[in-house]
């Protein structure tokens, strides 16, 4: 049997701050990677459907209350690991990693992010998608956090990446030789408004100065340690334009994937 990825669509934008509309972003997501606009290569040289395959979950029903982590949690813990989960906004990952820490002991995660997303609240909400990694660090879900991208650093999220040991590598100090060095599994967390709103315009936070396709590819395609789970998140297709950043989405999911089937879970 070929390695096998999960995917898993978490369709909620409940806990967005700005703007809504990544709850879409699954749909998207799945009909760029079907769409017969590419194929099946990623640049590990390897081939969907010949060298590893995706089994696609489904979505989780999201109602919009109370249960909704609830109802992530359980689709998670139903699903094979190694598993990618679609966003959705930032508040998925909390529940997703959550879960993927009763599974598997002792990993990293590396985040790609325009925000830190480390906020102990915003507007009175602990759940906001800018607080998902506050969270995770809480509950001692990860031994270490780097993040990658970061432009938006305040005050209080510079206090609280401080309370976590967050190991930040800023947009303005990153540079094209850079590569995270991990030792344990991995977790890896894509918010594509890590990318430059150039390359990903459908985003609802708009950040200028941030990261190419190119850099952060390179860096998925030179991982070399198990990878757990991931998620692609706040892909918002109401700000797309031509569906640019749906496609880029999709290859983010595809080259993940093949990091994933390349380096796999002992
Ligand atoms: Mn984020
Ligand atoms: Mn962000």
């Amino acid at each position: 049997m070929l390695p096998t990825i999960s995917l898993i669509g978490i369709p909620t934008d409940q806990h967005s701050s700005f703007l809504r509309g990544a709850a879409a972003a699954p749909a998207a997501i799945r009909a760029a990677l079907a769409s017969p606009h590419g194929n099946s290569a990623t640049e590990r040289l390897t081939e969907i459907g010949h060298d590893f395959q995706l089994l696609d979950i489904g979505d989780v029903a999201i109602a919009e209350n109370a249960g909704d982590d609830d109802c992530i949690r359980a689709a998670v813990a139903a699903a094979p690991s190694p598993l990618i989960a679609l966003g959705g906004d930032h508040s998925i990952s909390f529940p997703v990693v959550e879960t993927l820490a009763r599974r598997h002991s002792a990993f990293d995660i590396l985040h790609f992010d325009a925000h830190p997303d480390i906020y102990d609240e915003l507007d009175g909400n602990r759940r906001s998608h800018a607080s998902p990694f506050a969270r995770i660090m809480e509950g001692g879900h990860a031994r270490r956090l780097v993040q990658v991208g970061i432009r938006t650093l305040n005050r209080h999220c510079r206090e609280q990446a401080a309370r976590f040991g967050v190991e930040i590598i800023e947009a303005r100090h990153f540079s094209d030789q850079w590569r995270p060095r991990f030792d344990r599994p991995l977790y890896v967390s894509i918010d594509l408004d890590a990318l430059d709103p150039a390359f990903a315009p459908g985003v609802s936070h708009h950040e200028p100065g941030g990261l190419s396709v190119r850099q952060i590819i390179a860096i998925l395609l030179d991982l070399d340690v198990p990878i757990i789970g991931g998620d692609v998140v706040e892909l918002n297709p109401s700000r797309d334009i031509n569906g640019m950043t749906a496609v880029v989405a999709a290859k983010l999911v595809k080259e993940l994937a093949a990091a994933m089937a390349a380096n796999p879970l002992r």
